[in-house]
């Protein structure tokens, strides 16, 4: 023991003379001074994507803004880092990926005199940063050693996660073009306030419903909008005997925080729960799937703390109650795409008749949107919806076929799994889908 403490002191001692040591200390008299100016001088990092560019800002912490208030505005000089982060994987990383990041490793990006914007904020564009990677940042002051950080980024391609901004476009494009045909519902709210629109086509007593992005890191408006288009386009006639209502972006603020370049996985409303457990179905079974369980709310399967307690939740209700739907379609998987494999109600296993009906959706679909993989796989149709969910809802509510569209192991979907999926994937997927919900409206058409 004896022999031990002396080098702990010394590297006490080592510790002491480092957080001495800055310039800054220096001539600045007192105490109170001295303890001002240890603390970290930049607070608040964030960062995004505006435009295709990684926007960074920060603010000078109290203490910094107290110290340099006499200061010229642009007298303090900022050294900003990056590191590239390839090998980050979208729904395998979460935040913790980026904790103890080596910034002696990154790359000094800029060193320079930044003016302060009302002596305190700081703004930091990176232009020169590609689609479809992942950086990590840090920026420090020249009155400091250790930066502030990191903060990560994942720049995402705009042509592949729409922003909400640009989901709305494309909305009131739709409404603007087929005046007489499509009716624009304002169905609810998101958490942030977002007003969440279901468009609706076509007959009112035999609807077909898609729902997308119930989980903000999943499929939906990139791949539903477009088919609505193509309907409303080309097979307005199907519109006599069958309704189309869309409601194309459910976890709108989650979702955003994505399109805006959050990096990870992001499967909850900003409230932290799970819509697809957050329905008023089946709310007596507690789900363990993943090694999660629903009545966790520090889990990302997350139930709520009520059934519907979700605006979100409630705005798909609302949608759905105002209508006769005649079967529903939430998409899944990760990021914009998704494949053709249904998951119907769990709750509906032992009732033959329902999953028959369900499987036929399902191979109606498959067999316009995959046809070579057919012979192999005709239907791809399992009990898998737990309590809660979407279509254990649907089911106990209209009893009509509900599916979960989940991803299947093409290359496309493997890559859309991984957030590496380009655009080209994307407009494959999206004729795709748009054939497969032609054929499903025709069938249903056709049943009348
Ligand atoms: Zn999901």
């Amino acid at each position: 023991m004896s022999r031990i403490r002396p080098d702990l002191f010394v590297i006490a001692a080592a510790s002491v003379v480092l957080i001495f040591h800055p310039a800054l200390s220096s001539g600045q008299g007192n105490r109170d001074e001295n303890s001002r100016l240890d603390s970290k001088c930049l607070a608040f990092l964030s960062a995004g994507t505006v435009d295709g560019k990684v926007r960074l800002t920060c603010f000078k912490s109290t203490p910094f803004f107290e110290a340099t208030r006499k200061e010229e505005p642009n007298s303090v000089r900022l050294r900003v880092r990056r590191m590239e982060l390839p090998d980050f994987r979208f729904g395998r990383d979460y935040a913790e990926y980026f904790d103890g990041l080596p910034w002696r490793d990154a790359d000094v990006i800029f060193e320079g005199a930044i003016p302060a914007l009302n002596n305190r904020k700081y703004e930091f564009t990176d232009d020169n940063v590609r689609p479809a990677q992942t950086y990590a940042y840090w920026v420090a002051t020249d009155r400091e050693e250790t930066p502030t950080g990191p903060v990560a980024v994942r720049v995402r391609d705009p042509r592949v996660w729409w922003s909400w901004e640009e989901i709305e476009r494309r909305l009131n494009d739709l409404v603007a073009r087929f005046p007489d045909v499509v009716e624009a519902r304002v169905v609810g709210r998101t958490v942030h306030g977002r007003v969440l629109r279901a468009l609706i086509a076509g007959r009112r007593d035999r609807v077909l419903v898609l729902v997308g992005s119930v989980h903000a890191g999943e499929s939906g408006p990139e791949l539903i909008i477009p088919a609505f288009e193509q309907v409303l386009q080309e097979h307005g006639t199907l519109l006599k005997n069958v309704g189309f209502a869309i409601l194309p972006c459910v976890n709108a603020d989650q979702r955003e925080r994505l399109a805006r370049g959050y990096p990870p996985y992001l499967r909850t409303n900003s409230s932290g729960v799970d819509l697809n457990r957050n329905f008023a179905a089946g709310w007596e079974t507690v789900d363990y799937n993943y090694g999660l369980i629903t009545t966790d709310p520090d889990g990302m399967t997350y139930r709520g703390p009520a059934p519907a307690s979700e605006p979100e939740t409630a705005a798909v209700m609302r949608a759905l109650e105002g209508l006769t739907p005649a079967a529903v379609l939430s998409y899944h998987h990760l990021a914009s795409i998704t494949g053709s494999t249904f998951l119907y109600p769990k709750a509906a296993s032992a009732d033959s008749d329902y999953a028959a009906r369900c499987r036929e959706l399902n191979r109606v679909y498959r067999a316009a949107m995959t046809p070579e993989d057919l012979k192999e796989k005709p239907v791809a149709a399992a009990a898998g919806c737990t309590g809660g969910s979407l279509p254990a809802w649907i089911y106990d509510n209209f009893n009509v076929p509900a599916c979960d569209v989940e991803g299947d192991r093409s290359a496309i979907c493997v890559r859309s799994a991984l957030d590496t999926a380009t655009w080209d994937d994307l407009k494959q997927c999206q004729e795709r889908h748009a054939r497969a919900i032609v054929a499903l409206l025709t069938a249903m058409g056709e049943e009348r």
